[in-house]
């Protein structure tokens, strides 16, 4: 029994989702599918919700969706049955969103709420797609939609969290129904549904958690992502030539990696397959027959104390000042609760006397301000902020344990010119993560790749 995910990037036409389609065929074994949207349509559904539209814009939209769909429809289902059943079930959903995007303009209101529902409809449409193709290559594929699954979230629109518990005993008991029926059930990523029954997303690239927690739920062997790039990889390969790829990760290192700007996985997918021993193994559509990253309990240490690197270029720093900050007790908690009820996180921290520094995105400077403005008086003096910031994340199992590694990663930096400014090497001991001033970002990627890799 096993779970596998295929995202946007492999559902993009026609002949990529046959390539999708031969990996699902390959084997009998029992599988669930989860899915994301067709790629660009749930940034076209937010970028139609980004402007105030007229009704004639509606329409349009409607069959703007209407036709890319049918067009990969064509592509992949030949049979008429198959075609007539699937354009139904499409026009069933776009005359939905098409009733709801109305719904928007008469109110002239679009709330939290709307915009997940909205961006549901992505992954509504696609696994019908996916499922007609499939039935057209003799497997018995049945769309499913999370929501009718029973996917429960704790309602955070935008960035809910699955609650696993209500959602394994919704889930379980249908799957192994359809299993028993033959029926490989294809089932939307993305959203769930609070327990009142309201859509919530579970962020962008959630469908790597969704499929994740199907895997939890119905005590999968494996939860097999695949996507358009070979798995993990030393560093971006975008900027460094010589990246290798890796074969393996711990669930730490894997988690450690996505949370801090590995775009391999969304951040929430490792918790789900961990709490159940599960392994991930992330692999290439593009090139079934290459191994992939595994992730798995095992963390297998390496002979190189550093796996991969990864950052964060856009992030800032917000510096809270106040008389005997670092003695008084609660300022840390103070300082995180602000933040964390405006949705901002902090990265990073570190307290001194005077001073609390804190590590946020940069888009989330200006409000981080704001908040910070309203601490107790006589508490914070002053907020300096501090722009072009990145973060630079190197992960290993047990790195935080072996001597000197810190100590090479900056006296190599220091070597080349750049000054580190705010540290984190006990937080975790599988990562070391540090920042640098933009600018040289990219320059100290390569310095400490070339030192640990060669090449
Ligand atoms: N379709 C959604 C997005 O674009 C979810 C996903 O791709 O996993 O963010
Ligand atoms: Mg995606």
């Amino acid at each position: 029994m096993k779970v596998l995910k295929f995202g946007g990037s492999s559902l993009k036409s026609g002949e990529s989702m046959m390539s999708v389609g031969e990996i699902i065929a390959s084997d009998n074994e029992e599988k669930v599918i989860v899915v994301s949207a067709i790629q660009g349509i749930t940034d076209s559904l937010l970028e139609f919700m980004s402007k105030v539209r007229r009704e004639e814009e509606v329409q349009q939209f409607i069959r703007s969706l209407r036709d890319r769909h049918l067009k990969i429809l064509a592509d992949v289902a030949g049979s008429m049955d198959v075609k007539q059943t699937a354009v139904s079930q499409l026009s069933t959903q776009l005359v939905r969103l098409e009733r709801i995007l109305y719904g928007i303009i008469y109110l002239e209101e679009l709330t939290p709420r709307t915009r997940d529902l909205v961006q549901s409809f992505g992954e509504r449409m696609s696994v019908i797609m996916m499922a007609a193709m499939l039935q057209e290559m003799g497997v018995n594929a049945i769309p499913v939609e999370a929501d009718e699954l029973g996917m429960i979230t704790d309602g955070t629109y935008g960035s809910a969290t699955v609650d696993m518990e209500g959602t394994r005993n919704n889930i379980a008991p249908k799957i192994y129904e359809m299993f028993k029926r033959q029926e490989t059930p294809v089932v939307t990523g993305f959203f769930g549904k609070t327990h009142e029954g309201y859509i919530t997303l579970l962020g962008r690239n959630g469908t790597d958690y969704s499929a994740s927690v199907i895997a939890n739920a119905i005590d999968a062997d494996s939860l097999e992502i695949w996507k358009d790039v070979d798995g993990f990889m030393s560093a971006d390969p975008k900027v460094v030539t010589g990246a290798v790829p890796i074969e393996q990760l711990s669930y730490e290192e894997a988690a450690e990696l996505s949370y801090f700007g590995a775009k391999v996985l969304h951040p929430r997918t490792v918790e789900p397959a961990r709490a159940k021993g599960i392994t991930i193994m992330v692999k290439n559509v593009f090139k079934p027959e290459y191994k992939g990253t595994a992730i798995s309990p095992k963390g297998v240490a390496g002979d190189m104390p550093i796996k991969s690197i990864s950052s964060m270029p856009n992030m800032a720093m917000v510096k809270v000042y106040g008389a005997g900050l670092g003695s008084k007790s609660g300022v840390m908690s103070e300082m995180s609760t602000l933040l964390s009820d405006a949705g901002i996180i902090i990265y990073s921290a570190a307290t001194s006397q005077t001073c609390v520094s804190m590590l946020i995105e940069e888009r989330d400077l200006k409000r981080s301000e704001v908040v910070l403005g309203n601490a107790k008086k006589g508490v914070v003096d002053r907020v300096e902020t501090v722009r072009d910031v990145a973060l630079l994340c190197l992960v290993g199992e047990g790195l935080g344990l072996r001597e000197g590694v810190a100590g090479r990663v900056f006296s190599i930096v220091a070597k080349n010119g750049t000054n580190v400014g705010l540290i984190s090497a006990g937080a975790s001991t599988v990562a070391l993560t540090f920042t640098v001033k933009r600018k040289d970002l990219e320059k100290t990627t390569k310095t400490i790749h070339h030192e640990f890799f060669g090449g």
